[in-house]
């Protein structure tokens, strides 16, 4: 490719390129969003060759364009950029939920054909161009879902230029990939951010946090996630997000009853098989 576009360079978009420009891509990166000062970093920091803050001019001349802006942005970045787009121009996403941007691609374009959907599972609880580093994709996981209508080319280009960048590329129906993320990813976040509140809440809140040890850096680190961020993929995964949910409070329910009726072999046996699991896939 000679030109390809992204909007919005943080952490995600920053580091699509990065790896790109490291695995040998030789083509123009226009980077695109809000704020000139934020790009003009991007463009210092190497990240982009050059930038532009009207979304139709940037995409203009593009091969594809990879949106990389918080959910709750995707439909109104899509209606800017949408004038600058040719037939032949490639539109894919990094965003943590497909549903609603496949929902957003298809109430802003006419023809999806040139849309291919995808999301790379890596990332850090930083955020902005200066956490995106070349090697974030490498050895990790993408999930692309394809629509009906998205042509082989596009989905083969997109397959590419993500395998450039380090990572593996495989691809789901759009609902599966929500409800597997709503348990592997959007769930634990919302964890991390609901027992460090609680904590926060609590009187002896200072001596919590004074002697907290490594297991409670482990468990709550995500909680330093960007929170508009997450509160953009909470609500766009809602769904799917309140049934895994459901299911984790159910289970609590139970583990707090066996405590309550001092059961110590349902609170081994409850612990004994999270343990397995965890033991087996790490
Ligand atoms: P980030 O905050 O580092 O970067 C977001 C970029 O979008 C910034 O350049 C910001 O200026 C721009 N932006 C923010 N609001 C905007 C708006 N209203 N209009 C236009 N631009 C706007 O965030 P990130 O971690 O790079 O996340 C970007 C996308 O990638 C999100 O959709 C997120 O769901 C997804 N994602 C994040 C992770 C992760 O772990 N951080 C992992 C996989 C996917």
């Amino acid at each position: 490719m000679k030109r390809i576009a992204i909007v919005g360079v943080g952490l995600i978009g920053g580091s699509f390129a990065l790896a790109l420009k490291a695995n040998g891509f030789k083509g123009e990166i226009v980077g695109a969003g809000r704020s000139a000062t934020r790009l003009q970093v991007a463009q210092d920091l190497g990240v982009i060759d050059r930038f532009e803050t009207d979304l139709a001019e940037a995409v203009r001349g593009c091969e594809l364009v990879l949106l990389a802006v918080p959910m709750g942005a995707m439909r109104s970045t899509l209606l800017a950029l949408r004038s600058g787009l040719s037939d032949e121009t490639i539109i894919t996403d990094a965003g943590s939920v497909k549903g609603s941007f496949v929902a957003d691609v298809r109430s802003v374009l006419a023809n999806c054909a040139r849309v291919v959907p995808g999301h790379p599972i890596a990332g850090t609880e930083n955020s902005g161009v200066e956490a995106a580093f070349a090697t974030l994709y490498q050895g990790r996981r993408v999930i692309l879902t394809p629509l009906k209508e998205s042509e082989s080319s596009a989905v083969t280009a997109v397959q590419a230029l993500w395998q450039q960048t380090g990572a593996q590329v495989e691809c789901l129906a759009v609902e599966h990939h929500d409800r597997v993320l709503a348990a592997t990813s959007h769930l634990p976040h919302l964890l991390a951010f609901s027992l460090v509140d609680t904590l926060t809440e609590l009187q002896e809140r200072e001596e919590i946090f004074r002697y907290a040890a490594g297991g409670f850096r482990d468990f709550s680190r995500i909680a330093s996630s960007d929170p508009r961020m997450w509160r953009d993929i909470s609500l766009a995964n809602q769904e799917a997000l309140l049934a895994v949910l459901g299911h984790f409070q159910a289970n609590l329910s139970q583990l707090a009853e066996s405590i309550r009726q001092r059961d110590g072999e349902a609170i081994e046996q409850r612990f004994q098989r999270a343990k397995l699991s965890r033991d087996g896939f790490c």
